[in-house]
């Protein structure tokens, strides 16, 4: 591609991302193709010979746009958002021509301070203390794999990347039955094996782990031989946003010297709001937390910040330092690959300092606190109609109903509450997802989307209503 094609082919795309977002609504939210549809529109074999870049596109507006579901789209209330601001596309383009791999201080310099920086903004905006520090990762999954191996070398005293796993005490991680499935894949990674990932019982409304249950978990394994490690903790769970006491789970962590990682993947976003700390009281005493600026803050995916206390510990369990890596005659300076399982890594933080910017914290949390108050709205509407029940109240934007019309059982209501779901989505105007909740179906419903409106949830509570009724 010649450098005048290029300039066409780049403005012909920022073209199309504009159009995509003025005609977002007019699409339904989740797509509407079979399996294999797609890919019978793709050639089996690759070309031999180059192909003209107008086909190309055309290709792609014809065979893959209506194969997508649109994250973008304002009535998107499924699983938890991945928001995509403009203005983290626009630093997006700029970091896909520049293309730049990130690894160390010297392959990119102002990568590397500018992620010191917009980190330590974040940090901020989060009223943590500064204690904490930062780093971009790819994913949540990424960030809870790196503090599971963090904990597991603190309590092997750093010799299992050497020796590894054989001979030594079973290394024991606690968590409740709400972390993330990320957890658990982290422990199998790590090669800690999920029968070492103890599951503590939780209590009430936001199912939190029992504190008294996870000091007698942690006591048991000491006796009987283990060697536990760390705790887990999870703020804003997947399913309905189970959440642990972090002051309660903390202090069992201090008392035995455990290693305390906090995922509060999404609800992370809304702690720029003051008033929402109180569902993580006592995060200060974490030694790592993640939360995912690409789902409700705006940046687009991927960047995960992970916060540590301890920065030492990480790159001792992580940084290799061949030869080839170092930068000669620059000591001090922070190289990020040594703070990741990835060497390579993307220039992340620059949308990130372009969304805070352009946004600034308090047009952040405006648009958090209006999809908190609509969220709760509806779950009052839901509530008050008699056919349908909230099975998880609101946690942050957050809740989960069922269908169960008067003298429905249990076990119809959740074939019911299933066919509701099915004929919501295939009508396309909104799109929500599932859960399970005590063995019971349930339909979760978030609001989160960065160009949601009012009007948008007050639709949704029409939507559902008025399909519940067709059934
Ligand atoms: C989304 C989510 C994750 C996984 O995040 P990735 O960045 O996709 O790895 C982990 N934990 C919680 C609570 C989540 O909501």
């Amino acid at each position: 591609m010649d450098s005048a094609d290029y300039r066409f082919w780049t403005g012909r795309a920022a073209d199309w991302a504009a159009d995509y977002r003025d005609t977002i609504r007019t699409r339904p939210v989740r797509a509407r193709t079979a399996p294999g549809e797609i890919a019978a529109r793709i050639p089996a074999a690759p070309p031999e010979a180059p192909e003209p870049m107008e086909a190309i596109f055309a290709d792609f507006e014809r065979d893959i746009v209506p194969g997508m579901t649109h994250w973008q789209h304002p009535r998107f209330f499924a699983y938890f958002p991945a928001n995509a601001a403009p203005v983290s596309v626009v630093a997006e383009i700029l970091v896909s021509a520049m293309a730049a791999q990130c690894m160390l201080w010297q392959t990119s310099p102002a990568a590397t301070e500018l992620e010191t920086r917009v980190l330590d903004w974040l940090r901020q905006a989060l009223g943590l203390p500064d204690g904490f520090h930062g780093v971009i990762q790819d994913s949540a999954s990424s960030a809870t794999l790196a503090a599971v191996l963090t904990m597991r070398e603190r309590a092997l005293g750093w010799a299992g990347n050497r020796q590894g796993l054989a001979g030594v005490p079973a290394v024991r991680v606690y968590a409740s039955p709400e972390a993330h499935s990320s957890v658990e894949r982290a422990i199998w990674i790590a090669g800690i094996g999920a029968d070492n990932l103890v599951r503590i019982p939780t209590h009430g409304p936001l199912r939190g782990m029992q504190a008294q249950a996870l000091e007698a978990a942690i006591t048991a394994d000491r006796t009987a031989g283990f060697l536990p490690a760390g705790i887990v903790a999870c703020i804003g769970g997947t399913s309905i946003g189970g959440t642990d006491d972090i002051a309660a789970v903390a202090a069992v962590a201090a008392r035995h010297g455990l290693f305390l990682h906090v995922d509060a993947a999404w609800a992370g976003s809304a702690m720029i709001c003051p008033e929402f700390r109180t569902l993580w009281a006592g995060v200060e005493a974490a030694d790592s937390l993640v939360f995912n600026p690409h789902k409700w803050l705006g940046a687009q995916f991927d960047c995960s910040a992970h916060f540590v206390r301890d920065p030492e510990a990480l790159v001792r369990t992580l940084a290799i330092r061949p030869d080839y890596l170092r930068t000669h005659g620059k000591d001090g300076v922070v190289n990020y690959s040594e703070w990741s399982v990835p060497l390579g890594r993307r220039f992340r933080a620059l949308k990130l300092w372009f969304l805070i910017r352009a946004h600034g914290l308090d047009g952040l949390r405006t648009m958090i606190r209006n999809h908190v108050a609509w969220a709760r709205d509806l779950a009052e509407r839901i509530d008050a109609e008699p056919d349908f029940e909230i099975v998880s109240a609101p946690v942050l934007s957050l809740f989960s109903f069922r269908y169960k019309p008067a003298g429905c059982a249990d076990a119809d209501a959740d074939a019911l509450t299933q066919r509701l779901l099915t004929a919501i989505n295939d009508d396309g105007r909104i799109y929500l997802t599932q859960t399970t909740v005590d063995g019971r179906y349930a339909i979760r419903f978030q609001a989160g989307q960065f160009e949601t409106t009012r009007d948008d949830v007050t639709a949704a509570y029409d939507i559902i209503t008025g399909i519940a009724r067709g059934l």
